[in-house]
């Protein structure tokens, strides 16, 4: 059977040999960006001199490159920075590595691939343009090559803080001007860091999108929104409704939704922090919902979460509180994920799992209690995916084999591989 990836950053793909021929061929490679963190991350001097030798037998700069254990954050932020030093980032790079990508996914049996990329959120408009091209020409030609056996689409990756309003402008001015683009661009996507930045914030942005996809279909964008990744902003009761508040709000998927189906027990004797605020959204939020969250286990008290909430009234809307996760509080947890399972079921969002990704950068200690588990047995819309798997040293077939060790059965790992092709972006969006 042949695949269908859905959620992949461009330039996390780069495998060892492209990257290493496009840090040679770069004539002045960003090296501090690379060798400062590096030096900060192993506490040791990198020297640069004679790089290129000094790592040309491929398999040394596969073991400087390869991200492929569980680790700290910075270290896999260190090894992207690799990528960083490494890139020109300008149209004939773009248009490259989008081809050599997708030849490379066309070998490894993957039959539709929808890239994301991102640009410095002080891109001129000029600038927008030419590099939307140069990646959608870039497919066009990586289509070409493999005899039209493999489809790739373009997302764009939107700055959450920024002029995401903008530059969605732009996008869509493009696809009206550029035939190129009106095919291979099909969605926008939100990533990156998202502590600070909370759904109900995109909630009109997400209507505005939506909207003007309802008014032309022929240049529909599908709303891509990672969340539930990390959120050591809040409680994993909050990361839990920025999910839900993400579905309602329209977005067409969710990237790892990690805090939907992680194992409550993770939390277990933790001290979690989070502002008055988020509190009072989190309260006021089991308060409308309190009958549904009931019908899934034991909870807080309806009187307990109004008298919560009297106490913040008065309070700084920015102060830290801190929640104990005690055993009531986890079982309650667990509560809360089963209605949010349930739920999100109402909406026609999908979760975008991605295995490897999840268990090395993410919460995930072991596969077996990754979180796909759980939004399988429970039935949600799921996809499995790659996330950066040149860096993680990973394909798509074999984040499939991941699945077998998370538990789920050969019928459930092939129904998620045929329904991702149901949810492309132009599916989804209802691009005519
Ligand atoms: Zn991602």
């Amino acid at each position: 059977m042949s695949f269908c990836e859905l959620h992949v950053h461009l330039y996390g793909c780069l495998t060892a040999e492209k990257l290493f021929e496009i840090g040679r061929n770069n004539p002045s490679p960003r090296w501090s960006i690379f060798t400062d963190l590096y030096e900060k991350v192993h506490g040791k001097h990198f020297d640069v001199l004679n790089f290129f030798d000094k790592y040309g037998d491929i398999q040394k700069f596969k073991e400087l490159y390869f991200f492929n254990r569980r680790a700290p954050f910075i270290e896999f932020q260190s090894k992207f920075n690799l990528i960083i030093a490494f890139s020109v980032f300008d149209k004939n790079e773009i248009s490259s590595v989008a081809c050599d990508t997708l030849l490379e996914h066309f070998r490894q049996g993957i039959e539709h691939v929808e890239y994301r990329l991102m640009y410095s959120p002080r891109e001129t408009k000029a600038n927008y343009l030419e590099k939307t091209l140069a990646a959608c020409e870039g497919l066009q030609k990586g289509e070409e090559k493999s005899g039209g056996k493999i489809s790739g689409r373009m997302v764009v990756s939107l700055p959450r803080a920024g002029n995401y309003q903008e530059n969605y402008h732009w996008l869509k001015e493009f696809m009206e001007q550029h035939n190129v683009i009106k095919k291979y661009l099909v969605g926008i996507d939100f990533c990156y860091i998202e502590e600070g930045f909370p759904p109900d914030e995109k909630r009109d942005f997400f209507q505005e999108v939506l909207k003007d996809n309802q008014a032309e279909s022929s240049t529909t964008f599908s709303i891509l929104y990672h969340v539930g990744e990390s959120f050591a902003d809040k409680t994993p009761f909050s990361a839990v409704r920025w999910i839900l508040e993400s579905a309602e709000y329209g977005a067409h998927r969710l990237g790892h939704c990690i805090a939907l189906g992680v194992q409550p027990q993770n939390f277990f004797g933790k001290s979690i922090m989070e502002t008055v605020s988020e509190r009072t959204k989190q309260l006021r939020y089991e308060l409308d919902h309190y009958e549904s969250i009931r019908e899934f286990g034991g909870y807080f008290s309806r009187n307990y979460l109004v008298s919560e909430l009297d106490k913040l009234k008065h309070a700084n809307p920015e102060t830290q509180i801190e929640i104990k996760m005690d055993q009531q509080t986890i079982n309650y947890l667990n509560t809360f994920q089963e209605f949010g399972m349930s739920h999100i079921q109402k909406f026609p969002s999908v979760i975008e799992s991605c295995p490897t990704s999840n268990l090395y950068i993410g919460m995930i200690d072991d596969l077996p209690k990754h979180p796909l588990k759980r939004f399988v047995k429970n039935g949600l819309k799921v996809c499995v995916a790659s996330d950066d798997p040149g860096i993680f040293d990973t394909t798509l077939q074999n984040e499939y084999e991941l699945c077998k060790a998370i538990g789920l059965s050969e019928n459930e790992i092939d129904r998620i591989k045929r329904n991702s092709f149901v949810y492309k972006s132009e599916y989804l969006s209802g691009r005519k």
